[in-house]
């Protein structure tokens, strides 16, 4: 059997910002993110939710599927994003900081996340996940206070959205104690950044950071790599696969 590693990838803004404006590289540019799709379709990726992935993950049967996530709820996502999924037909999932609902977002203060009737809009389109109520990194908060955060935190994104099953943890930062907290917080699946975490634990799963151009110069694709099974390499190798997979995305 022929199988493409699981992969997350985690994005914020979509938008052409020129990366003087954009040191953290948060936004990816409209055209660019519909070359992802594509080529992760070109591929043979199947793209799904974050929380279609989490649940396929557990049955052992994530190989071959993809999810574009987006963090934080800026604006754009509601007004370039929504549009643009909706032309490629492709799913995705947005994690939303409850309490920030209609600011400045704080690293692109030229832009806003979505007030409450835009997140109600956005929820129509995408999958809407927890992403905390301040941004704060939840791996410093104790047990009760960082479930007590997420408890908050869903209740008023469900508030306005429907139903939130998944969470994106600020800064992709978790301790044991956050991840216990997110599962008893009553979240099916949450996710990290950079690669951190595990496809073994659902409330501890890895992303990969998509940032503004900073993928330009990467290794080339070795396609035999890409259709090699899967259940051959070890873990580690199979990290190392998705990161050039990754890294041919942005050729
Ligand atoms: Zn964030």
């Amino acid at each position: 059997m022929r199988a493409l590693p699981p992969l997350a990838l985690a994005f914020h803004g979509v938008a052409e910002v020129p990366l003087r404006r954009d040191p953290q590289g948060l936004f990816v540019g409209p055209a660019e993110l519909r070359r992802h799709v594509r080529r992760l379709r070109e591929w043979g990726y199947r793209l799904v939710t974050f929380g279609e992935l989490a649940s396929l993950a557990s049955g052992g049967r994530a190989a071959g599927h993809a999810a574009l996530t987006f963090d934080d709820g800026l604006v754009d996502n509601l007004e370039t994003l929504v549009p643009l999924l909706r032309d490629e037909e492709a799913p995705a999932t947005v994690f939303v900081v409850s309490g920030w609902l209609g600011e400045a977002h704080p690293d692109a203060p030229w832009t806003r996340i979505v007030t409450r009737d835009e997140l109600r809009e956005l929820g129509g389109a995408v999958e809407i996940g927890a992403h905390s109520t301040r941004h704060d990194d939840l791996s410093t908060f104790s047990y009760r206070d960082a479930r007590a955060d997420l408890e908050a935190c869903r209740e008023a994104l469900e508030d306005v959205a429907g139903p939130v099953e998944t969470a994106a943890y600020p800064f992709g930062r978790a301790s044991d104690e956050t991840i216990r907290a997110c599962r008893d917080a009553g979240f099916t699946a949450a996710c990290r950044v950079s690669g951190e975490g595990s496809w073994d634990d659902p409330h501890n799963l890895p992303r990969q950071d998509m940032l503004n151009r900073s993928t330009a110069v990467g290794l080339r694709l070795k396609r035999a790599d890409l259709y090699e099974p899967l259940m051959r390499f070890p873990p580690a190798r199979a990290a190392r696969r998705a990161s050039r997979l990754l890294k041919a995305l942005a050729r």
